[in-house]
């Protein structure tokens, strides 16, 4: 199997990259399980593309070895669009899921249901070697519903309402893959890698 440096700590976010990428040929693994120690990165970019890349990049350059970002968040069409490029910094530094959450249903506090209409982006970038940089982008419709349902997932899952009217955090792995912005940016990098036979 291809190893691929993932570029986060967020075991989440590693899990979905794994079981999504392992049909490649490719296993997921982050810089620490491989004794190395990546560096912080700002996230300076304004979109979650620049985002990825910076992200992408400096842990390609720490390890020389392919290395795949994501970057990602929750944009919110009543708070315009936030919290969107800052989903994981909402609510501070040292905060905990929970945290941002309750931040998000404060700040939605008497918005009605028709108008809590929110998305999931996911935004990869790839770099397989100096001349090889795959990116990838998928999105996911859903609604912020009113108290948190589920304890599947990770982040805002279990306020993120999709049609079937269960929230991200009550469906299975599976079916989060199938409709989330991560399985939709990963199935369009795994068409764009299949080109390639890196497997
Ligand atoms: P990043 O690590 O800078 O890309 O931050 C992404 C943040 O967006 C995470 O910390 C989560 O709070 C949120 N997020 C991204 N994808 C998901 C998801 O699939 N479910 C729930 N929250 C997510």
């Amino acid at each position: 199997m291809t190893k691929f440096i993932i570029a986060s700590n967020n075991k989440g976010k590693v899990a979905e990259l794994d079981r999504i990428l392992n049909p490649l040929g490719v296993t997921a693994v982050t810089a620490k399980s491989e004794g190395i120690t990546l560096d912080d990165v700002e996230e300076t970019g304004t979109t979650f593309a620049e985002n990825a890349f910076i992200k992408a990049s400096a842990a390609f350059r720490k390890t020389g070895l392919p290395s795949v970002a994501d970057d990602s968040g929750l944009t919110v069409d009543a708070l315009n669009g936030e919290p969107g490029v800052y989903s994981a910094r909402y609510a501070g530094e040292n905060a905990t899921d929970e945290d941002r959450i309750n931040k998000l249903l404060k700040n939605l506090e008497g918005v009605p249901k028709e108008k809590r209409t929110a998305h999931f982006v996911s935004s990869i970038c790839c770099i397989i070697d100096e001349n090889t940089v795959i990116t990838a982008e998928g999105s996911c419709d859903g609604i912020i519903a009113e108290a948190p349902k589920g304890d599947g997932g990770f982040g805002y899952d279990p306020v993120f309402l999709t049609d079937s009217g269960k929230t991200f955090a009550e469906l299975s792995a599976d079916e989060k893959d199938s409709l989330s912005h991560r399985g939709k940016a990963l199935r369009m990098l795994y068409e764009k890698l299949s080109e390639l036979d890196i497997g």
